[in-house]
């Protein structure tokens, strides 16, 4: 017998996913999810490290995944406990010969697989099912990553280009094992339902792979929005001006090379014009992150960032406050900062304006609203989040040292009529706000 348990973590989903395919001459494939309590609870600054929100939009991808297994006559085991102590756990129970899961990028993922590893004495395969590229296929080590985004795109496009190499979306092995009755409860939860979507949101998130493939289908061949995104890109209201691929990618249910392998065919089949160029632009730079954040490890989360430069910080919690619930005396952040609280969603432009306003205005530390951001955002992704947040602080990977955006130029720019500070600001429960 030859059984291998499949980890999920933050690739919930069965197409593109080579970790699968290559257990096809498994005799038995365990799927498992683990709802860790070491990645929740609270922050040190008093709020939740994961919000409802974000919860909410997590756990509706998990049992979207557990339905799509069982459609295939498999079923997702939903644990709740420590990794190092589950994981094993079902090793024993199932006799499991080797693990895999896919390749960890931030180190607390990557200390969080040691411990597992150290408590099994079974192999651990990794896989790389995040990026567009695995390790080998970059132009350089990684070690001679560059530090700026220009000098990586253009080492990108050189070399490899978009042309990737395609999904493998072969018919999956069959996932026959039957569960066993065992102490590790397969975790039911209730997934909260009396979160409904706020009416103003820029688009319905609803968590899943099928939701995801629907997204990008939807962006794509259904209204051709991607064919003007280079214009609309730095828009705030409604569901076109950008792809809001986000949320499906950060938790893996939609994969970066689906969609660029969709954008090659829509080029093929409809046009190719620069709007189309930037979406893949785009997503070089959520690549970007994530391989900087695979060289740089710790250095993300320290206040000096990957440059080792200090940062003037005045630490002041009322400030914060406001800052995190909408209420400071800047209009334009104010709005951002409530579609955030209500829907779990900022557009770009957004969060760019409202993590500048944080650091360079209030003067606060960046990891505090880079962590503010985690709870809430349902497309948190750790090197994405990070990596913009120590950009915009200065201490990343912006050659420039000076870059502040002025937010009420930047709300006479972006939402000239005041549209979107109407929006989220003027309602029936902040009329006073005006
Ligand atoms: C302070 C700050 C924090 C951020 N935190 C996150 C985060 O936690 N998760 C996250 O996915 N993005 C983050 N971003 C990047 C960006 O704002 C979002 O990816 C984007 O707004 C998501 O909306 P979209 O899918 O409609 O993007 P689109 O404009 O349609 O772009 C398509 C895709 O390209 C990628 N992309 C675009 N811009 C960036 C960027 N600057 N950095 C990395 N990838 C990018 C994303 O995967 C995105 O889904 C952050 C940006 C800032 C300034």
């Amino acid at each position: 017998m030859n059984i291998i348990l499949h980890w999920f973590t933050t690739d919930l989903r069965l197409h593109d996913m080579p970790s699968l395919r290559s257990a096809k001459d498994a005799n038995a494939l365990l799927p498992v999810y683990v709802i860790d309590p070491q990645s929740e609870g609270d922050t040190m600054h008093g709020f939740q490290r994961i919000g409802p929100i974000r919860k909410t939009f997590t756990l509706q991808t998990v049992y979207a995944l557990k339905e799509h297994l069982q459609a295939r006559g498999s079923d997702l085991l939903i644990i709740e406990g420590p990794s190092e102590i589950v994981i094993p756990e079902l090793v024993d129970i199932y006799g499991v010969d080797s693990i895999h899961v896919e390749l960890p990028f931030a180190s607390e993922e990557v200390k969080r697989i040691s411990k597992v590893k150290s408590n099994i004495a079974i192999p651990i395969h990794h896989f790389e099912s995040r990026t567009l590229f695995r390790e080998h296929e970059l132009p350089f080590t990684l070690d001679q990553l560059p530090d700026m985004f220009t000098e990586f795109r253009k080492l990108i496009e050189k070399s490899c280009g978009y042309a990737i190499q395609s999904c493998d979306d072969s018919p999956l092995p069959p996932l026959p094992i039957a569960l066993k009755k065992h102490s590790l409860q397969n975790k039911m939860q209730e997934i909260e339902n009396s979160w409904i979507t706020d009416p103003r949101a820029a688009f319905k998130a609803i968590g899943g792979e099928l939701e995801g493939l629907k997204r990008l289908q939807y962006y794509l061949a259904d209204t051709h929005a991607i064919s003007t995104y280079k214009e609309t890109r730095n828009g705030l209201i409604g569901d076109r001006y950008s792809s809001k691929f986000s949320p499906w990618l950060a938790l893996g249910a939609l994969s970066a090379k689906r969609i660029i392998e969709s954008v090659n065919t829509y080029e093929q089949l409809f046009t190719a014009n620069e709007s189309t160029y930037w979406m893949k632009f785009e997503l070089l730079w959520r690549e970007f992150f994530q391989w900087t954040l695979k060289k740089h490890g710790d250095a993300f989360f320290r206040a000096e960032g990957i440059r080792g430069k200090k940062q003037l910080v005045n630490h002041d919690s009322q400030k914060i406050e406001n800052w995190r619930l909408g209420n400071t005396p800047d209009r334009f952040v104010n709005a951002n900062m409530k579609e955030l609280l209500h829907t779990g969603f900022m557009s770009n432009r957004g969060r760019q304006n409202v993590a500048s306003y944080f650091v360079h205005n209030l003067q606060q530390d960046w990891r505090i609203g880079a962590a503010w951001f985690e709870s809430q955002l349902i497309d948190y992704d750790v090197a994405s989040n990070w990596g913009n947040w120590m950009y915009v602080a200065g201490v990343g990977n912006d050659p420039r040292q000076d870059r502040v955006f002025n937010t009420k130029k930047q709300a006479e720019m972006y939402d000239p009529d005041g549209a979107f500070q109407d929006l989220w600001l003027y309602d029936h429960m902040a009329k006073n706000e005006r």
